[in-house]
């Protein structure tokens, strides 16, 4: 009925239910959007890019899959109307379809079938669960729609179900469930062709048996068939509450598939330790993006993930950078927090800001964590307070900069595109014995995911090694430099790669369960004990 009204969740929950039983799942994310992927578009408004192990810059949704199923997702589990068109294009120029008139219908459709067909085959699991984003009716979504309707008949009822997520609202004034958008919504998608095996209703609070009935009256499904999502203190809690419903049982039986006992555990047992800490922790995660959560959602829930591990709650005040450009003052509020955030991002915007705050962490030795522009970051303010060079910056700030202590990659020299052309996915690196990151990772290579265009400029290694900083984590041919730390103090460390793409529940990436370690070390409560 509405995008972010929590489809992203449901698909991943819905995932897990089988999971929990004991069937294979991987997950599609359509973004009907014509960009060709999330790679171009402005996280401010999107939300962040999730990255892949292959380097696909994909939607945040991926994440989600990626984090409930503990898989490993690529490019092709996000289609986009941009990859379609683009793909229909280039057979239409090569005489693929010689003397026919190329149509959205059957064409496009094919195409969109293809790449849903191509994604079960080479998964060969039991489920792919596909997730159409936007409002059932946008003009963009309909191709898909189309090509989904079409699905059934070409699989077979028994080997299709189509979920309906939509909208309950509660109506301040009265209290009273609405369930008419959700009506309009359903009608909407018959309209299309499809009728809905299962309604989800996300709503607020459980919803009442009154508008339970009423889903399943115009929906035309019976009232078993009708599940809520109500908001829960965890996100994670999301498919037990489904479950509870009786969700997974009911999707097992429509897709005839066996029934088997979920086993619940490991999942239970995380989301125990998210929900009942012993600790609190209290991070100042500085950014540009930071009236929007979602831009920031991996690395807000890798900090979760890396504190439930350490048995504390992680709370994160979003503040915005330019603060403490404004008011150097600012940087005061600075103190009431146990550790200091620095996340990625493009362009000069509270680039000043973010520095301060690195300069504030490392002079009163507040534990720091900086991913890829924050690791870049911190090398600027180290170069000018500790180095001497005042006027060194990123050339992706300061172009004129006297000290380019970061600067574009030599192979990004000549790039004019922007789409896919930066340094992406996963890359192998090597950590130095005996370094902090060392103790972190345990292992001496390690792969970890990557989004960036600018790198530590290979003249001024020495003089940061010079002045005490350590490279403990670099590319295997000792070109790029891609963890720092600061042995003198109690935390600091940075990364140029991005640990959040490869944080899971249970399993936290190794910086981030440093850095919360460290941040609980570092409130007195828990040094205490
Ligand atoms: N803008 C910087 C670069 O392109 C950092 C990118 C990031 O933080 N992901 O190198």
């Amino acid at each position: 009925v509405l995008s972010s009204v929590g489809k992203g969740i449901v698909t991943s929950s819905i995932g897990k239910m089988l999971q929990a039983r004991g069937f294979k799942v991987t997950a599609i994310k359509i973004d009907p959007y014509v960009n060709v992927d999330a790679g171009t578009m402005n996280p401010y408004i999107h939300g962040e890019v999730y990255v892949t192990d292959d380097g696909g810059e994909t939607d945040l949704d991926l994440g989600w899959y990626e984090r409930f199923l503990n898989i490993n997702l690529c490019t092709h589990n996000n289609i986009t109307t941009g990859q379609v068109y683009q793909a229909v294009i280039e057979k239409e120029r090569k005489g693929d379809f010689l003397g026919k008139c190329v149509q959205i219908v059957p064409h496009v459709t094919n195409e969109i079938k293809h790449r849903i067909r191509f994604v079960a085959n080479e998964f060969k699991g039991d489920v792919v669960l596909t997730e159409c984003g936007g409002t059932v009716g946008d003009i963009e979504g309909l191709p898909f729609l189309e090509a989904i309707r079409q699905m059934r008949l070409e699989e077979g009822f028994e080997n299709t179900l189509y979920v309906h997520v939509a909208l309950v609202p509660i109506l301040d004034v009265t209290g009273e469930m609405k369930t008419k958008p959700l009506q309009h919504s359903v009608n909407e998608l018959r309209r299309i062709g499809i009728q809905p095996d299962t309604i989800v209703a996300r709503c607020k609070e459980m919803i009442d048996t009154e508008s339970m009935q009423k889903i399943a009256l115009f929906g035309t499904i019976p009232e078993n068939a009708v599940f809520c999502s109500y908001n829960v203190p965890s996100i994670y809690q999301v498919p037990l509450t489904l479950d509870k419903q009786g969700m997974g049982n009911y999707i097992c039986k429509r897709l005839q598939l066996p029934e088997h006992k979920p086993n619940w555990n490991d999942w239970k047992q995380f989301v125990e330790s998210a929900l009942n800490p012993n600790y609190e922790v209290k991070i100042a995660l500085v950014g540009k993006y930071a009236g929007l959560a979602d831009s920031y959602v991996s690395m807000n829930e890798a900090l979760r993930h890396a504190g439930a591990a350490c048995q504390a709650r992680v709370s994160i005040d979003f503040i915005e950078a330019e603060t403490f450009e404004r008011e150097s003052s600012a940087l005061k509020r600075l103190q009431n927090y146990d550790g200091i955030f620095i996340p990625y991002g493009f362009g000069p915007r509270g680039t000043e800001g973010k520095m301060k705050a690195i300069r504030f962490a490392r002079e009163n030795n507040v534990p720091l964590l900086g991913i890829c522009l924050g690791f870049q970051l911190a090398v600027i303010e180290f170069t000018r307070n500790m180095c001497g060079l005042e006027k060194a910056n990123s050339t992706e700030i300061d172009p004129e900069t006297p000290h380019p202590v970061i600067d574009l990659m030599p192979e990004q020299r000549d790039v004019k595109h922007k789409g896919a052309t930066m340094r992406l996915g996963a890359h192998k690196l090597v950590i130095v014995k005996g370094t902090m990151a060392h103790q972190l990772y345990g292992i001496e290579e390690i792969y970890e995911r990557h989004r960036h265009r600018w790198e530590v400029n290979p003249k001024y290694w020495d003089t940061l090694e010079k002045h005490g900083m350590i490279f403990s984590g670099k590319s295997p041919d000792g070109q790029r430099m891609e963890i720092l730390e600061l042995p003198n103090k109690f935390f600091f460390l940075a990364s140029q790669f991005h640990g959040e793409f490869k944080s899971r529940p249970g399993k936290p990436d190794g910086e981030y369960y440093g850095f919360i370690k460290a941040c609980l070390l570092y409130t007195s409560d828990a040094a205490d004990e």
